[in-house]
Formats: structure tokens, sequence, C-alpha cells
């Protein structure tokens, strides 16, 4: 089996999201998702039902409390009223912008965690960590604040410098974080950075999956990724 997700960040609003999702779900169908699993990620104030046929949403962020005084947050009670139990831990976007460090991201972890959540947990090195060449050991580093046995982990390898950059990694060099992670857990191990409907394939063929921004947007871009 074979994970695609799409992260739409802060593209689209609610109405797109949901022609999307609908014309996308139709496009679909049994045979194809045969061996692929397919999320779409959308942003907080699109989340719908969790109820498509082919399709499965998850959340990009999320307040690690059940509700509150979080100005600003989505929490846990706002996931459940859609049937979301899926979510996206520590993507770079969060930790760059946002100052989500390696302990936020564990105690957001931690919660989803508690929650059964199935988590997308992203990491990946800078450009400058993979000249220095010590990027294996930051990966590493990276997953030790986390349970690498939890059963409903899957590790989004995302290095900074490929993502909305149009400079995706090579096969060699996804190979290598790949294989290096592998022996560190034995979650789905995906990637992100990217991933456009040309490379798709070459991905999936070394990689348990593919998370994909800017190319999800356009949904007969993402409707070939999937059914190559
Ligand atoms: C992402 O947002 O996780 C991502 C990989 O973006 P892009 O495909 O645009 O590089």
């Amino acid at each position: 089996m074979k994970i695609v997700a799409g992260n739409f960040k802060s593209n689209l609003t609610r109405s797109a999201s949901m022609e999307y999702l609908t014309a996308l779900d139709s496009m679909l169908n049994t045979e194809m998702c045969r061996n692929k699993d397919i999320y779409i990620f959308p942003s907080n104030t699109s989340l719908v039902q969790n109820n498509y046929k082919h399709i499965t949403l998850g959340a990009q962020n999320c307040n690690d409390s059940d509700s509150g005084a979080f100005t600003g947050e989505a929490s846990l009670l706002h996931l459940q009223e859609f049937e979301i139990n899926t979510i996206l831990i520590g993507h770079s976007e969060r930790r760059n912008i946002f100052f989500e460090n390696d302990n936020i991201c564990a105690r957001k972890f931690e919660y989803f965690k508690s929650h059964n959540f199935k988590i997308f947990y992203c990491i990946g090195e800078s450009l400058g960590i993979r000249e220095g060449g010590k990027y294996l050991e930051f990966l590493e580093s990276q997953l030790s604040f986390i349970d690498t046995n939890y059963k409903n982990l899957i590790i989004a390898y995302e290095p900074i410098w490929a993502i909305g950059t149009g400079l995706n990694a090579s096969v060699e060099q996804i190979c290598e974080c790949i294989s290096h992670l592998r022996g560190i857990s034995n979650a789905p191990i995906i990637y992100g950075g990217s991933v456009n409907e040309n490379n798709s394939n070459d991905i999936l063929r070394i990689s348990d999956g593919i998370l994909v921004g800017s190319a999800s947007l356009d949904i007969n871009k993402f409707y070939k990724i999937i059914s190559d």
C-alpha cells in the first residue's frame, strides 16, 4: 500500500476545497485505490465531515488540547466534530514560521497519540545542515523526541531545501535517508518536497508514499499522481 497525501497549506477556500474533494472522490474508483491510501490536509477552516469514499481528511495543525483559551487555534473538539483522526505534526513551515521546536512537536505527538490519531510526523534538514554533512544525525535527533514504535505513526521525510522550491531531492538522496530511517523505525516512511506528476512514480518506487504540496492544488495533477 502506498500513501499519497496532499497538503493544501493556506490555499483554497472552504467552498473550493469542498468542490475539489467531491470532484476527486468521484474521479477515483476502488480499483485505483486498491493499493493507494489517499489523504488530503485542507486548511482548518475547510474541514468537513470525514466521510469521503476514497479520501481520508486530516488536519494540518491542531493545538494539543481538548478545548480552552487558545485564541486562534483549533482544538481536539473541532477535529472530532468532523470525525478527523489524522494529523500532520512538525511540518517545516510550522517549525520555521511558527517556531514549533522539537519539544512542542513532541508534546503534540504525545497528545494526539493518546487519542489514537494517525500521525504524519514531518522531519527534514535545512540546506545548511545538508551541506554540513551531518543530515542523517540531524534526522535521527528529530525522531529521538517521539515514540517511533507508535502503531499509527507515518514518518514524512521532507528536506526543507526541497519544499516549495521546485528542487526535489534525487532518488539517491531520498534512498539514503529512507534506508537510514528504516534502521530507526518500522513506521511507513514517505517523502515530500516538490513532488509532482513527473517525478512521483520514481519516488513512490523507493518510498512508502509521498506528501504533495503545490502539485496537490491542481486536481488534474493530483489525480495523475494517484492514477499513474
Ligand atoms: C509540503 O508542503 O509538505 C510540500 C512538500 O510542499 P511542496 O510539494 O510544494 O514542496
